[in-house]
């Protein structure tokens, strides 16, 4: 399989001391993605981008980004085009409907899922915008494990605060296919005492954050405490939850 690599997004994220690379990555990502779905280029009135949308829909959290992201046209027209899809494949599961009863009166084994179950996961479970999404962070984390090989990029990537709970594990999963045999001891060493350091650091800014409400620390510093709930947040989770709602302009 031929590899894809974007150094220079990769490099520019390990450069922008966030509590996590691959978050600050993702963020361009789902932006880029819901600006291409919804935004001035109106790709979602192309047939083979509409035919993609008809056929995977999108999840709750990203119906509520596209929602916030404005174009109500566009959202109106995708989900047009997408219930006739879907009504037209409940309408044959229902039509081919049979009841466990019924099966097995037709001599038919009764276990196993219901066929329209079946259909239901499927469609529940796809996302036009996450797959574009996954895609592109696949060929982040394939960049990543070729940057590593470079000096250079493994010294900032050293002097980085580590990745978010999320991101790590996607890392360490990514690592059993990627990870090159000549930087195994480098990348293991570093992650994992880079997330138990930053981790500390983190959780200790969440302890001062709370020791500041305290009527004696009143005018003590903030230190590094004043956005530490949202860093924690986005450390367990890999979310930016104090960002402002990505809209159209
Ligand atoms: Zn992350
Ligand atoms: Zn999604």
């Amino acid at each position: 399989m031929k590899e894809h690599l974007d150094t220079i997004p990769v490099n520019e994220a390990f450069e922008k001391e966030d509590e996590c690379p691959f978050c600050y990555l993702q963020r361009q990502v789902e932006q880029k993605a819901i600006r291409y779905a919804l935004g001035p280029s109106a790709s979602y009135m192309e047939p083979d981008v509409r035919a993609a949308t008809d056929a995977m829909g999108f999840c709750r959290q990203h119906y509520k980004k596209m929602y916030d992201y404005g174009n109500s046209l566009g959202n109106a027209l995708m989900m047009q085009t997408y219930y006739v899809g879907m009504r037209r494949e409940l309408d044959a599961q229902i039509t081919n409907f049979i009841t466990p009863e019924k099966k097995k009166l037709f001599g038919k084994k009764p276990e196993g899922e219901l066929p329209l179950l079946q259909w239901l996961r499927q469609k529940n479970s796809t996302c036009f915008l996450c797959s574009k999404i996954n895609y592109n962070m696949d060929r982040y984390y394939a960049t990543y494990f070729h940057l590593i090989k470079d000096e250079e990029f493994r010294k900032k990537a050293e002097a980085g605060k580590g990745f978010c709970m999320h991101h790590f594990e996607k890392l360490l999963e990514v690592a059993q296919e990627k990870l090159p045999n000549g930087q195994m001891d480098w990348f293991y060493s570093t992650v994992l005492t880079q997330m138990q350091q930053n981790l500390s650091r983190v959780h200790g800014d969440l302890d001062w954050f709370i020791e500041k409400f305290d009527y004696r620390n009143a005018s003590a510093p903030w230190k590094n405490s004043k956005d530490a709930v949202s860093r924690s947040m986005q450390k367990l989770k890999g979310l930016y939850p104090a960002d402002a709602t990505y809209r159209q302009d």
